[in-house]
């Protein structure tokens, strides 16, 4: 009998800058150095990682290892949620914007993720659901978002964080607002928003930072961040300061810890789920799955 156990590598090969060949077979031999047998398979096409999941698990295997950006990270977790399989669940970031890893402070070479992968310890994740779609770290809305999935995978790569950053700014001032009713807690905080996120991670497409003591990825609790439409440059400013110092005196932002929001919005605009696209709704239902995913780091 083998003593080897069983992992399954779910790898997004388009994602990111593209990788020394060797990469693979180090990742491999890391594996295999910690007495694991390695089932490798690739992504092709959206929602390839949530199907690979199912294709592929089943009792033997111990431990899933995710590589690729946050979007493929969401899938494999959206897989590992439907077919009810709650081991640890492994990430080698190699994504063009790896927020998520950035908020685990996972190693980016991936050979040394790939050892925190089969060496760490397990830690407790909450998740998002969002109308019923599962998240990890951000379902959001307006400037910035449309960025994220709109932006090609080449630009994505060769610019990075900073694709990110450019095409948010530069739609400011002529920026679209959303006419919204949030509601918390009973509270209904009402305007035209210019971005909506509800978060749990310390980074948000490099654009924004949130303050390492205020986020924990474990306490039942997401972050809500709702911007209102600036007026005139003034209110702009003020805006982007309070994002930068990440104090949030002015009524133009709005930060709050949520366990469930509602948001009621006639335009119907599209959010944007870990990067990828959800198509809008009228009513949205936001709320924590505490503990939802065991990430190992
Ligand atoms: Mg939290």
């Amino acid at each position: 009998m083998s003593s080897y156990r069983r992992l399954l590598l779910i790898i997004n090969p388009k994602a990111g800058v593209k990788k020394k060949e060797s990469t693979l077979t180090d990742i491999i031999l890391t594996f295999s150095d910690h007495y694991y047998e390695t089932i490798v398979c690739f992504t092709e096409a959206a929602g390839d990682g949530t199907r690979l999941v199912r294709e592929h698990m089943d009792d033997s295997i111990d431990r899933i290892v995710c590589m690729g950006g946050d979007g493929t990270l969401s899938e494999v977790i959206a897989g590992c949620r439907r077919y009810s399989w709650d081991k640890p669940l492994g990430y080698i970031p190699a994504g063009s914007t790896n927020d998520f890893a950035t908020s685990l402070q996972l190693p980016l070479t991936p050979v040394e993720a790939a050892e925190r992968a089969v060496k760490g310890r397990p830690h407790r994740h909450d998740l998002g659901s969002f109308n019923g779609r599962h998240f990890i770290y951000t379902a959001s809305c307006g400037i910035f978002t449309r960025a994220s999935y709109e932006t090609s995978q080449k630009v994505k790569n060769v610019l990075g964080h900073m694709a990110y950053v450019l095409e948010g700014i530069k739609e400011i001032p002529q920026t679209h607002s959303y006419h919204m009713k949030v509601v918390v807690d009973g509270h209904v905080y009402e305007d035209n928003y210019i971005f909506v996120s509800i978060c749990n991670t310390f980074s948000l497409g490099g654009v924004m930072n949130f303050d390492e003591k205020t986020v924990d990825m474990g306490d039942g609790l997401f972050e809500l961040l709702l911007i209102s439409k600036p007026k005139d440059i003034s209110q702009l400013r003020t805006i982007i300061n309070a994002l930068k110092e990440q104090k949030y005196d002015t009524p133009l932002v709005t930060f709050l810890q949520v366990d469930q929001v509602l948001v009621n919005c006639a335009e119907k605009p599209d959010w944007s789920l870990d990067g990828e696209k959800a198509e809008g709704q009228e009513n949205c239902e936001f709320s924590v799955i505490p503990g939802g995913i065991q990430m190992i780091y």
